[in-house]
């Protein structure tokens, strides 16, 4: 998508250090985190939020949270809170799917 922010991210368009990158998802650092620890897990392909999300999806979706779950590991927060979080509707504010990691101290709502 020619105007999405997270696709130039992803195609580089727009410089920015990732996290992690496979072949289908990139991990970068949220601009303006809502917790000690905030990290971005978009999908490559351009799905414009979850109500696109279907079947064809599953392997997808698992390996963002197997992602999640590495990501999880190497920030230490196993023993700490952590929660993953989607937004819909008028809580989304980049028609990307995306994930947010939102681990340690919670400083305001994503
Ligand atoms: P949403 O409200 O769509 O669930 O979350 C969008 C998130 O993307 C927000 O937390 C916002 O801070 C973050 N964000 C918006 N623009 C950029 C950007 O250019 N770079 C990064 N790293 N994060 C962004
Ligand atoms: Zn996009």
């Amino acid at each position: 998508m020619d105007q999405c922010i997270f696709c130039k991210i992803i195609n580089k368009e727009i410089p920015k250090e990732f996290d992690y990158e496979s072949d289908h998802i990139v991990v970068f650092p949220d601009i303006n985190p809502s917790a000690d620890v905030h990290l971005l897990i978009v999908p490559k392909k351009h799905i414009s939020g979850m109500g696109q999300l279907g079947r064809e999806h599953g392997d997808l979706l698992i390996e963002v949270y197997e992602v999640v779950n590495k990501l999880v590991l190497e920030n230490n927060l196993r023993e700490d809170l952590y929660r993953v979080v989607v937004n819909g509707g008028k809580a989304q504010h980049i028609p990307h799917l995306h994930f947010h990691l939102l681990g340690g101290q919670w400083k305001k709502y994503v």
